[in-house]
Protein backbone atom coordinates (compact mmCIF):
# COMPACT_ATOMS: atom_id res chain seq x y z
CA UNK A 1 0.00 0.00 0.00
CA UNK A 2 1.54 3.40 -1.22
CA UNK A 3 1.04 6.55 0.91
CA UNK A 4 -1.16 8.91 -1.06
CA UNK A 5 -0.24 11.66 1.33
CA UNK A 6 3.11 12.17 3.38
CA UNK A 7 3.81 15.13 5.31
CA UNK A 8 6.69 15.79 7.33
CA UNK A 9 7.46 18.46 10.69
CA UNK A 10 5.45 21.07 8.59
CA UNK A 11 4.92 24.18 10.25
CA UNK A 12 2.77 27.08 8.75
CA UNK A 13 2.05 30.87 10.05
CA UNK A 14 -0.35 33.69 8.92
CA UNK A 15 1.89 36.20 9.80
CA UNK A 16 3.63 36.53 13.04
CA UNK A 17 0.88 33.94 13.96
CA UNK A 18 1.46 30.14 13.82
CA UNK A 19 -1.16 27.99 12.89
CA UNK A 20 0.47 24.39 12.67
CA UNK A 21 3.77 23.31 14.33
CA UNK A 22 5.53 20.41 13.63
CA UNK A 23 2.66 18.14 12.11
CA UNK A 24 4.07 14.44 10.76
CA UNK A 25 1.14 12.21 9.34
CA UNK A 26 0.75 9.97 6.29
CA UNK A 27 -2.30 9.08 4.43
CA UNK A 28 -2.30 5.89 2.76
CA UNK A 29 -4.00 4.78 -0.37
CA UNK A 30 -7.91 4.03 -0.40
CA UNK A 31 -8.42 5.03 3.09
CA UNK A 32 -10.85 7.17 4.76
CA UNK A 33 -8.70 9.38 6.78
CA UNK A 34 -9.92 11.82 9.66
CA UNK A 35 -8.50 14.91 11.02
CA UNK A 36 -10.08 15.98 13.80
CA UNK A 37 -9.68 18.41 16.65
CA UNK A 38 -11.36 21.99 18.26
CA UNK A 39 -12.17 24.84 16.39
CA UNK A 40 -9.30 26.98 14.98
CA UNK A 41 -6.93 23.57 15.80
CA UNK A 42 -5.44 23.70 12.02
CA UNK A 43 -7.79 21.47 10.15
CA UNK A 44 -8.77 23.54 7.39
CA UNK A 45 -4.97 25.26 6.99
CA UNK A 46 -3.56 21.79 6.41
CA UNK A 47 -6.11 20.81 3.84
CA UNK A 48 -5.19 24.60 2.10
CA UNK A 49 -1.47 23.66 2.66
CA UNK A 50 -2.09 20.20 0.93
CA UNK A 51 -3.91 21.64 -2.35
CA UNK A 52 -1.04 23.95 -2.44
CA UNK A 53 -3.08 27.03 -1.85
CA UNK A 54 -0.41 27.97 0.80
CA UNK A 55 3.41 27.12 1.09
CA UNK A 56 4.45 26.17 4.58
CA UNK A 57 6.94 27.88 6.41
CA UNK A 58 8.82 24.66 6.45
CA UNK A 59 8.70 20.93 6.70
CA UNK A 60 8.03 18.97 3.55
CA UNK A 61 4.33 17.55 1.79
CA UNK A 62 3.68 15.00 -0.36
CA UNK A 63 0.94 14.37 -2.25
CA UNK A 64 0.57 11.95 -4.92
CA UNK A 65 3.96 12.10 -5.33
CA UNK A 66 4.28 15.70 -6.11
CA UNK A 67 5.27 18.91 -4.20
CA UNK A 68 1.54 20.86 -3.64
CA UNK A 69 3.74 24.30 -3.07
CA UNK A 70 5.02 24.02 -6.54
CA UNK A 71 3.00 21.90 -8.37
CA UNK A 72 -0.55 23.06 -7.18
CA UNK A 73 -2.08 22.76 -10.40
CA UNK A 74 -0.93 18.68 -10.79
CA UNK A 75 -2.13 17.89 -7.55
CA UNK A 76 -5.41 19.77 -7.79
CA UNK A 77 -6.51 18.43 -10.97
CA UNK A 78 -6.13 14.96 -9.62
CA UNK A 79 -7.95 16.12 -6.05
CA UNK A 80 -11.42 16.72 -5.07
CA UNK A 81 -12.27 19.09 -2.49
CA UNK A 82 -15.66 20.05 -0.88
CA UNK A 83 -15.48 23.07 1.48
CA UNK A 84 -17.05 24.31 4.47
CA UNK A 85 -19.70 26.56 1.71
CA UNK A 86 -20.80 24.72 -1.68
CA UNK A 87 -19.65 26.73 -4.57
CA UNK A 88 -22.80 26.18 -6.71
CA UNK A 89 -24.17 28.50 -9.36
CA UNK A 90 -27.97 29.13 -7.59
CA UNK A 91 -29.42 30.15 -10.94
CA UNK A 92 -27.74 26.98 -12.71
CA UNK A 93 -29.61 23.94 -12.50
CA UNK A 94 -28.27 20.97 -11.09
CA UNK A 95 -27.63 19.19 -13.88
CA UNK A 96 -26.08 23.01 -15.39
CA UNK A 97 -23.46 23.55 -12.58
CA UNK A 98 -21.95 19.83 -12.44
CA UNK A 99 -22.03 20.49 -17.05
CA UNK A 100 -19.88 23.58 -16.12
CA UNK A 101 -17.86 22.61 -13.80
CA UNK A 102 -17.45 19.02 -15.98
CA UNK A 103 -15.95 21.62 -18.56
CA UNK A 104 -14.05 23.71 -15.90
CA UNK A 105 -12.46 20.38 -14.79
CA UNK A 106 -11.19 18.78 -17.65
CA UNK A 107 -13.72 15.94 -18.40
CA UNK A 108 -13.38 15.12 -21.82
CA UNK A 109 -16.74 16.06 -23.97
CA UNK A 110 -18.00 12.75 -24.33
CA UNK A 111 -17.95 11.62 -21.35
CA UNK A 112 -19.68 14.64 -19.45
CA UNK A 113 -23.41 14.00 -20.06
CA UNK A 114 -22.59 10.38 -19.07
CA UNK A 115 -20.49 11.25 -15.79
CA UNK A 116 -23.09 13.84 -14.82
CA UNK A 117 -25.75 11.52 -15.17
CA UNK A 118 -24.41 9.04 -12.79
CA UNK A 119 -23.35 11.53 -10.09
CA UNK A 120 -27.11 12.87 -10.44
CA UNK A 121 -28.01 9.17 -9.86
CA UNK A 122 -25.72 8.41 -7.08
CA UNK A 123 -26.76 11.66 -5.43
CA UNK A 124 -30.38 10.80 -5.64
CA UNK A 125 -31.08 13.87 -7.48
CA UNK A 126 -31.66 12.91 -10.62
CA UNK A 127 -35.59 13.60 -9.98
CA UNK A 128 -34.52 17.40 -9.35
CA UNK A 129 -31.71 17.68 -11.82
CA UNK A 130 -33.35 20.30 -14.17
CA UNK A 131 -34.58 22.61 -10.83
CA UNK A 132 -32.34 25.82 -10.08
CA UNK A 133 -30.02 24.82 -7.02
CA UNK A 134 -30.70 27.87 -5.91
CA UNK A 135 -34.28 26.52 -4.88
CA UNK A 136 -32.73 23.26 -3.07
CA UNK A 137 -32.16 22.47 0.79
CA UNK A 138 -29.02 22.76 2.27
CA UNK A 139 -29.03 18.79 2.65
CA UNK A 140 -29.54 18.74 -1.33
CA UNK A 141 -26.84 21.59 -2.37
CA UNK A 142 -24.50 19.86 -0.14
CA UNK A 143 -25.30 16.71 -1.93
CA UNK A 144 -24.54 18.82 -5.49
CA UNK A 145 -21.28 20.18 -3.99
CA UNK A 146 -19.99 16.59 -3.01
CA UNK A 147 -21.11 15.35 -6.88
CA UNK A 148 -18.96 18.40 -7.93
CA UNK A 149 -16.20 17.72 -6.03
CA UNK A 150 -16.36 14.04 -7.15
CA UNK A 151 -16.76 15.14 -11.17
CA UNK A 152 -12.97 15.10 -12.43
CA UNK A 153 -13.15 11.06 -10.29
CA UNK A 154 -10.13 12.63 -8.45
CA UNK A 155 -7.83 10.05 -6.99
CA UNK A 156 -8.17 11.77 -3.34
CA UNK A 157 -10.90 13.72 -1.82
CA UNK A 158 -10.67 16.69 0.72
CA UNK A 159 -13.82 16.65 2.93
CA UNK A 160 -14.26 20.11 5.21
CA UNK A 161 -17.51 19.78 7.53
CA UNK A 162 -19.29 17.78 4.74
CA UNK A 163 -22.12 17.70 7.44
CA UNK A 164 -22.24 20.77 8.89
CA UNK A 165 -25.43 22.81 9.48
CA UNK A 166 -27.40 19.06 8.02
CA UNK A 167 -30.53 18.37 9.85
CA UNK A 168 -29.60 14.31 10.96
CA UNK A 169 -31.25 13.11 8.30
CA UNK A 170 -29.84 14.70 5.74
CA UNK A 171 -26.49 14.26 7.23
CA UNK A 172 -27.02 10.07 7.70
CA UNK A 173 -27.78 10.87 3.91
CA UNK A 174 -24.49 12.78 3.18
CA UNK A 175 -22.54 9.99 5.20
CA UNK A 176 -23.94 6.67 3.24
CA UNK A 177 -23.36 8.66 0.26
CA UNK A 178 -19.93 9.05 1.23
CA UNK A 179 -19.50 5.62 2.31
CA UNK A 180 -20.76 4.17 -0.73
CA UNK A 181 -19.18 6.19 -3.46
CA UNK A 182 -15.78 6.34 -2.19
CA UNK A 183 -16.19 2.76 -1.92
CA UNK A 184 -17.00 2.29 -5.56
CA UNK A 185 -14.97 4.67 -6.56
CA UNK A 186 -11.61 3.18 -4.75
CA UNK A 187 -11.05 7.33 -3.79
CA UNK A 188 -8.28 7.92 -0.57
CA UNK A 189 -10.38 10.55 1.59
CA UNK A 190 -9.52 12.91 3.88
CA UNK A 191 -12.45 14.03 6.13
CA UNK A 192 -12.23 16.85 8.89
CA UNK A 193 -15.30 16.80 11.36
CA UNK A 194 -16.12 18.12 15.02
CA UNK A 195 -18.71 15.28 14.97
CA UNK A 196 -17.05 12.02 16.64
CA UNK A 197 -19.47 9.50 15.51
CA UNK A 198 -18.91 10.51 12.00
CA UNK A 199 -15.69 10.04 11.72
CA UNK A 200 -16.07 6.78 13.77
CA UNK A 201 -18.46 5.53 11.06
CA UNK A 202 -16.55 6.49 7.93
CA UNK A 203 -12.62 6.84 9.20
CA UNK A 204 -10.21 3.81 8.74
CA UNK A 205 -7.80 6.14 10.89
CA UNK A 206 -7.68 9.45 12.36
CA UNK A 207 -5.22 12.32 13.51
CA UNK A 208 -6.51 14.15 16.47
CA UNK A 209 -5.41 17.59 16.87
CA UNK A 210 -4.85 20.43 19.44
CA UNK A 211 -4.06 23.81 18.16
CA UNK A 212 -1.25 23.65 16.06
CA UNK A 213 -0.04 20.04 16.63
CA UNK A 214 -0.82 17.04 16.12
CA UNK A 215 -1.84 14.65 19.21
CA UNK A 216 -1.99 11.12 17.74
CA UNK A 217 -2.68 9.35 14.59
CA UNK A 218 -3.82 5.82 13.81
CA UNK A 219 -6.81 3.41 13.73
CA UNK A 220 -9.48 3.55 16.60
CA UNK A 221 -8.20 -0.04 18.09
CA UNK A 222 -4.94 1.30 17.82
CA UNK A 223 -5.65 4.52 19.97
CA UNK A 224 -7.83 3.17 22.28
CA UNK A 225 -4.91 0.08 22.85
CA UNK A 226 -2.51 2.97 23.50
CA UNK A 227 -4.69 5.40 25.34
CA UNK A 228 -6.88 3.45 27.37
CA UNK A 229 -5.44 0.08 27.62
CA UNK A 230 -7.64 -2.50 29.51
CA UNK A 231 -11.18 -3.22 28.68
CA UNK A 232 -14.19 -3.42 30.87
CA UNK A 233 -15.82 -6.97 30.38
CA UNK A 234 -19.93 -6.93 31.23
CA UNK A 235 -20.64 -9.98 32.98
CA UNK A 236 -24.65 -11.11 33.80
CA UNK A 237 -25.32 -14.76 34.87
CA UNK A 238 -28.76 -16.43 34.26
CA UNK A 239 -29.18 -17.02 37.88
CA UNK A 240 -27.29 -15.69 41.30
CA UNK A 241 -24.36 -17.77 41.84
CA UNK A 242 -21.44 -17.77 44.31
CA UNK A 243 -18.20 -16.52 42.51
CA UNK A 244 -14.71 -17.55 43.61
CA UNK A 245 -13.67 -14.01 43.79
CA UNK A 246 -9.41 -14.81 44.76
CA UNK A 247 -9.51 -17.54 41.75
CA UNK A 248 -10.62 -14.97 39.13
CA UNK A 249 -8.64 -11.77 39.81
CA UNK A 250 -5.58 -14.52 39.56
CA UNK A 251 -6.86 -15.31 35.63
CA UNK A 252 -3.80 -14.49 33.41
CA UNK A 253 -5.01 -11.42 31.92
CA UNK A 254 -7.80 -10.22 34.92
CA UNK A 255 -6.90 -6.49 36.39
CA UNK A 256 -9.48 -6.36 38.64
CA UNK A 257 -13.11 -7.96 39.42
CA UNK A 258 -15.68 -5.33 40.24
CA UNK A 259 -19.33 -6.64 41.79
CA UNK A 260 -22.20 -4.16 42.75
CA UNK A 261 -23.50 -7.03 45.37
CA UNK A 262 -21.96 -8.13 48.59
CA UNK A 263 -18.96 -10.05 47.46
CA UNK A 264 -19.32 -12.40 50.04
CA UNK A 265 -23.16 -13.04 48.38
CA UNK A 266 -24.24 -14.55 45.58
CA UNK A 267 -23.76 -12.87 42.68
CA UNK A 268 -25.99 -11.69 38.96
CA UNK A 269 -23.66 -9.49 37.47
CA UNK A 270 -20.27 -8.48 37.28
CA UNK A 271 -17.25 -6.31 35.60
CA UNK A 272 -14.38 -7.75 35.20
CA UNK A 273 -11.41 -5.47 33.95
CA UNK A 274 -9.06 -7.42 31.13
CA UNK A 275 -6.10 -6.69 29.26
CA UNK A 276 -7.34 -7.39 25.95
CA UNK A 277 -10.43 -9.16 24.18
CA UNK A 278 -7.96 -12.45 24.22
CA UNK A 279 -8.93 -13.12 27.68
CA UNK A 280 -12.95 -13.32 27.79
CA UNK A 281 -13.05 -17.13 26.80
CA UNK A 282 -10.64 -17.25 29.67
CA UNK A 283 -13.02 -15.90 31.91
CA UNK A 284 -15.99 -17.58 30.41
CA UNK A 285 -14.59 -20.99 30.64
CA UNK A 286 -13.42 -19.88 34.74
CA UNK A 287 -16.69 -18.82 35.28
CA UNK A 288 -18.69 -21.79 33.98
CA UNK A 289 -16.26 -24.15 35.99
CA UNK A 290 -17.26 -22.12 39.52
CA UNK A 291 -21.10 -23.48 38.28
CA UNK A 292 -22.12 -19.79 36.84
CA UNK A 293 -24.66 -20.21 33.63
CA UNK A 294 -23.62 -17.91 31.50
CA UNK A 295 -26.43 -15.34 30.40
CA UNK A 296 -23.99 -12.58 29.06
CA UNK A 297 -20.78 -11.60 28.45
CA UNK A 298 -20.00 -7.98 26.51
CA UNK A 299 -17.21 -6.05 26.03
CA UNK A 300 -17.59 -2.71 26.69
CA UNK A 301 -17.32 -0.89 23.74
CA UNK A 302 -14.46 2.24 23.43
CA UNK A 303 -15.58 4.63 21.31
CA UNK A 304 -13.77 7.55 19.36
CA UNK A 305 -15.09 10.16 21.78
CA UNK A 306 -13.30 8.31 24.97
CA UNK A 307 -10.10 8.16 22.79
CA UNK A 308 -10.61 11.90 21.81
CA UNK A 309 -11.70 13.74 25.25
CA UNK A 310 -8.76 11.57 26.95
CA UNK A 311 -6.14 12.61 24.40
CA UNK A 312 -7.56 16.65 24.78
CA UNK A 313 -7.47 16.02 28.66
CA UNK A 314 -3.73 14.87 28.97
CA UNK A 315 -2.88 17.74 26.48
CA UNK A 316 -4.36 20.20 28.81
CA UNK A 317 -3.02 19.09 31.82
CA UNK A 318 0.25 19.16 29.89
CA UNK A 319 0.15 23.04 28.75
CA UNK A 320 -1.61 23.39 32.70
P1 LIG B 1 -12.60 25.14 12.44
O1 LIG B 1 -12.90 23.80 12.98
O2 LIG B 1 -13.14 26.24 13.28
O3 LIG B 1 -12.89 25.29 10.98
P2 LIG B 1 -9.79 24.66 11.87
O4 LIG B 1 -9.23 23.53 12.69
O5 LIG B 1 -10.14 24.36 10.46
O6 LIG B 1 -11.00 25.34 12.63
P3 LIG B 1 -8.14 26.77 10.81
O7 LIG B 1 -9.27 27.44 10.10
O8 LIG B 1 -7.13 26.04 10.01
O9 LIG B 1 -8.69 25.81 11.96
O10 LIG B 1 -7.42 27.89 11.69
C1 LIG B 1 -6.22 27.66 12.44
C2 LIG B 1 -5.76 28.98 13.07
O11 LIG B 1 -5.34 29.88 12.05
C3 LIG B 1 -6.85 29.72 13.83
O12 LIG B 1 -6.25 30.33 14.95
C4 LIG B 1 -7.35 30.75 12.85
O13 LIG B 1 -7.82 31.89 13.54
C5 LIG B 1 -6.09 31.09 12.07
N1 LIG B 1 -6.39 31.45 10.65
C6 LIG B 1 -7.12 30.73 9.77
N2 LIG B 1 -7.17 31.34 8.56
C7 LIG B 1 -6.45 32.49 8.70
C8 LIG B 1 -6.11 33.57 7.82
N3 LIG B 1 -6.51 33.57 6.54
N4 LIG B 1 -5.35 34.57 8.33
C9 LIG B 1 -4.92 34.58 9.60
N5 LIG B 1 -5.20 33.59 10.48
C10 LIG B 1 -5.95 32.57 10.05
Amino acid sequence: MFNVIEVDRLTHYYGPRQSLDGLTFEVRQGEVFGLLGPNGAGKTTTIRLLNGLFTPTSGTIRVLGLDPARQGEQVRARTGVLTETPALYERLTARQNLMFFATLSGVPARERAERVNWLLEQFDLTARADDLAGAFSKGMKQRLALARAMLHRPELLFLDEPTAGLDPEASAQVRDWIAEVTRQEGMTVVLCTHILSEAERLCDRVAIMAPRRLLAVGSLDELAQRLLPGQRLQVELYEPCSIDFPRLRALPGVLGVETGANPAGPARELVVQIKDASIVPDVASALMQMGARLLRLQPEHVSLEDVYFKLQQSAEEVRA
